[in-house]
């Protein structure tokens, strides 16, 4: 269905980003992979999968080296067709207590970057299709951009105004072939979740097993994690042509989170 497309997916080394590379080079996207971490693995795995990849290891607080990855992308593949906003981080504490530092960090990464990707894939998505434009822009929220928590106060702001710009994102390109939507997940098992396990284990003396009942129980109806596999297919039918005309959605697949 995407053979012959290219999709960049920032904070694609491992978790919900590697999945929705996965899911989209199943279906013949050609990938370019960035994030941290081992790089080898992730890239061998898509490889197999007989579609072409690259890697580009922008660091997404610093927008002169989204800057550069959006040209590497492009100098590799002609243009970006689907660009996925995933790279994130988390900081848990209470306001008065919050590092300034980890504030900045936590915006800079879970939403400017978001930003700066964006204005810089769009000239070319636009201009596709004989001037009609093509493209997808996928922004990685979190059922954190529909309600809050406490203690995590520059994500859920961070992730509340991801929503807004996919908002506007997909309403300045409505008449267009360019889409722009998110995905709102609960609780994914990824290494940015299983800290907040260990650190609720550590804290109340208790064993990972019953740390991992009491984070779901917490908020989650449904009990179960939402599987990066999941997250992926949302993120293919957004780029199938069923998904022409979805435009602006902020789509949770949370276990019943946001419903309660
Ligand atoms: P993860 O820690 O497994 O992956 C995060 C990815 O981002 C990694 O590839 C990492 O290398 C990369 N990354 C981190 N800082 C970066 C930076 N400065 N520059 C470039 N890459 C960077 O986490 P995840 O759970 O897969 O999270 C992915 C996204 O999904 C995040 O935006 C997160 O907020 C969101 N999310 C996660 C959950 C969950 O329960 N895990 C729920 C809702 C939303």
């Amino acid at each position: 269905m995407l053979k012959g497309k290219t999709a960049l997916v920032t904070g694609s080394t491992s978790g919900i980003g590697l999945g929705i590379a996965t899911s989209l080079a199943a279906q013949g996207a050609n990938i370019v992979l960035n994030g941290f971490g081992d790089v080898e693995s992730p890239k061998a795995a898509i490889a197999a999968m007989g579609v072409k990849v690259a890697y580009h290891g922008a660091d997404m607080s610093k927008p002169a080296e989204i800057e550069d990855m959006m040209k590497f992308a492009a100098a590799q593949f002609g243009q970006v067709d689907i660009l996925v906003n995933n790279a994130g981080i988390q900081h848990v504490a209470k306001i008065e207590n919050f590092p300034v530092e980890r504030w900045d960090a936590v915006i800079a990464i879970n939403l400017s970057s978001a930003f700066h990707a964006t204005r810089l894939a769009l000239p070319a998505m636009q201009a596709a299709n004989g001037g009609k434009g093509w493209g997808r822009i996928i922004n990685v929220a979190s059922v954190h951009g529909l309600v809050g928590s406490a203690e995590k106060s520059a994500y859920v702001a961070a992730k509340h105004g991801i929503v807004g710009l996919t908002k506007v994102t997909a309403l300045e390109n409505a008449t267009t072939g360019v889409t722009c939507n998110a995905i709102c997940p609960g609780w994914v098992l990824t290494p940015l979740v299983q800290k907040q396990v260990d650190a609720k284990a550590a804290a109340g003396g208790i064993s990972n097993e019953q740390a991992t009942q009491l984070l779901l129980g917490e908020k989650e109806p449904s009990m179960q994690f939402t599987t990066p596999e999941e997250l992926g297919a949302l993120a293919v039918f957004f780029c199938s042509s069923a998904g022409n005309n979805v435009r602006g959605v902020a789509w949770n697949m949370d276990g019943g989170w946001a419903a309660q």
